[in-house]
């Protein structure tokens, strides 16, 4: 894939799959992001084409070609990369806010243009001609990093209520502003955004928090009353999360970390209902509560550090040194505590952090007459207690010693 910002680079699989369509006699041309993302310079995260042939035709002209969206008239077609062919629609009517009923298939790629969300996204490219088919002003509005409904703002987020949401992430991905009357009717009608399935909002909630304009795009959210619809919980600071690393379970945390009052249970609760609201899966929302939970240690030495890495696990620690690095920087505080944290993982390399690194096991107590029983579980652990505080007793020889004196007394 090629790097130049001319839209005539496009990859070979991307024109095969075009001059394949076309010389069966279709129109075939790229659309959508992909065009916006070459005008812009960016590396496309997919290519979708837009075709006047049907489906099946589609199915029937490429040997590697999987119905992945059939519903919506797409096929993906595997030509080296994945390209998404989808049949010229005019959408059918919306249910409420949400996805339309049903599709018509249309032969006209401005009517397909019209359906979509964006100016930005409503552009083609048609590289048998060399040219570019921007009924709504799409590459002026790219060039002036703006965010403009196709049509009339308020209906088309009453069609679909999820395009607000989408108007404040490429808010965020590209930089882009909101354009005013679209903003406006983002403000407008940010009630109807809860009859979106929470799935849909969580999609586009993460695409928003990872991108580099975090803080504008949840400015927009709050400025609009979309964010107290979505997540009523967040109230204003935004600095914590705009501060931390691109990672989706830190920005999570930065963005929750002050709900539910300052005492970091209630945060963890507080946040633990968002997540489950937004249907987070479980190793998401794990993460994300322990990084709020323990978000707010104060560790007074060593220690303690090295007993909040073994609570939380080594593999947490950059996510949480991450955290708390923005949380000092927005409080203007110096980050011995981060050094202290990364210290901490350094020396925990070589030390213990569970039982079962321990140097002696179970097994171990038996062979020194330790009866089977519960207290063999109860000895490991005053093992570990005491190897938390002092790495330097985990040797074969100190342990046992020091498990016959817990056993004796
Ligand atoms: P990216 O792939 O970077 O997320 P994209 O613009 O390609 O950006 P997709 O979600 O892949 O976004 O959608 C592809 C195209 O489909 C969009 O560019 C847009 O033209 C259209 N589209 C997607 N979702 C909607 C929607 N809810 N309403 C109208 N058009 C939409
Ligand atoms: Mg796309």
């Amino acid at each position: 894939m090629t790097h130049s910002d001319d839209i005539h680079d496009i990859p070979e699989a991307v024109s095969h799959v075009c001059d394949r369509l076309r010389s069966a006699g279709h129109r075939a041309l790229v659309v959508g992001g992909s065009v916006r993302d070459r005008l812009m310079g960016r590396r496309p995260n997919d290519w979708d084409v837009a075709t006047g042939a049907r489906p099946e035709e589609v199915m029937a002209l490429f040997e590697r070609a999987v119905p992945t969206g059939i519903k919506y008239g797409t096929v993906t077609v595997l030509a080296g990369i994945p390209v998404e062919v989808t049949t010229f629609r005019r959408d059918g009517d919306y249910l409420d806010g949400r996805r339309p009923e049903n599709v018509e298939y249309s032969n006209s790629i401005e009517e397909d243009l019209a359906r979509r969300d964006f100016t930005a996204n409503a552009l083609a490219w048609d590289p048998e001609a060399g040219r570019l088919i921007d009924p709504f002003g799409g590459e002026a509005d790219i060039r002036a990093g703006i965010v403009r409904a196709v049509g009339r703002a308020q209906e088309r987020f009453r069609e679909d209520a999820l395009r607000m949401l989408r108007a404040a992430r490429f808010a965020a991905e590209l930089d882009f502003t909101v354009e005013s009357q679209t903003l406006a009717a983002m403000s407008q009608n940010a009630g109807l955004i809860r009859k979106v399935a929470p799935e849909r909002i969580r999609e586009e909630l993460n695409r928003l928090l990872v991108a580099p304009g975090v803080r504008r795009g949840l400015e927009s959210l709050a400025a609009t009353g979309l964010l107290s619809q979505i997540i009523p919980e967040v109230v204003g600071a935004f600095d914590i999360c705009a501060a931390t690393p691109p990672e989706l379970p830190v920005r999570l945390a930065g963005l929750l970390m002050p709900v539910g009052g300052t005492a970091p249970e209630n945060a963890a609760n507080g946040a633990g209902q968002v997540l489950e609201r937004l249907k987070y899966d479980r190793k998401t929302t794990r993460t994300v509560l322990t990084l709020v939970r323990e978000g707010e240690w104060e560790a007074p030495d060593q220690k303690e550090v090295r007993r909040l890495i073994a609570r939380v696990g080594r593999e947490m620690v950059p996510s949480l040194a991450g955290l708390r690095q923005a949380r000092n920087q927005v409080s203007g505080k110096p980050d011995h505590d981060v050094e202290a944290l990364l210290l901490g993982l350094r020396d925990s390399s070589n030390q213990a952090l569970t039982e079962t690194e321990l140097v002696i096991d179970g097994q171990d107590l038996l062979d020194q007459g330790i009866p089977p029983g519960p207290r063999v579980g109860r000895i490991l652990k005053a093992l570990l207690e005491a190897v938390l505080d002092d790495p330097a007793l985990n040797t074969r020889d100190r342990l046992l010693e020091l498990a016959k004196r817990i056993e004796t007394n």
